[in-house]
């Protein structure tokens, strides 16, 4: 049973980067038999509650109406805890692996922050100086 919730749980995808999975984002820490316990990336983001809500109707639509959703704050998120299929997917998808300032496009770790706020609240906008291109890149540690 829990290896059918995992399953309806890789089928998740996150809100705001929908080719990565909630169990790809290493958010979901533990399935048992009664719940599902999940750790927000970042307490200020507006996904938290969506991915809380999404995870609710998968379970719902497969028939886990009795499993719980627990929201665990500690230990905290951080992005060590994304999958490397995960991380090939933000890189395919133009987003910078946490823990590199890397260009997406080129590879360049000439790198630089141009703004805090990028896309979404969880990202900061940076620039290759190399190759010129802009890229959102993860905050949430
Ligand atoms: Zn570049």
């Amino acid at each position: 049973m829990r290896d059918d919730i995992w399953a309806v749980l890789a089928g998740v995808p996150d809100p705001e980067i929908p080719v990565i999975s909630v169990v790809e984002l290493g958010i979901v820490r533990a399935v048992t038999d009664a719940a599902v316990v999940v750790t927000p990336t970042y307490s200020g983001c507006p996904a938290s509650l969506a991915i809380s809500r999404d995870i609710r109707k998968a379970l719902d639509k497969a028939g886990f109406l009795d499993v719980a959703i627990k929201t665990e704050l500690a230990p905290a998120w951080t992005t060590d805890w994304i999958s490397d299929a995960g991380r090939a997917k933000l890189l395919a998808y133009g987003i910078a692996p946490p823990g590199t300032a890397a260009c997406p496009q080129c590879g360049s770790l000439a790198t630089e922050e141009i703004s805090r706020f990028g896309s979404t609240p969880c990202k900061a906008l940076w620039r290759c100086t190399a190759c010129r291109e802009p890229f959102d890149r993860f905050k949430c540690i």
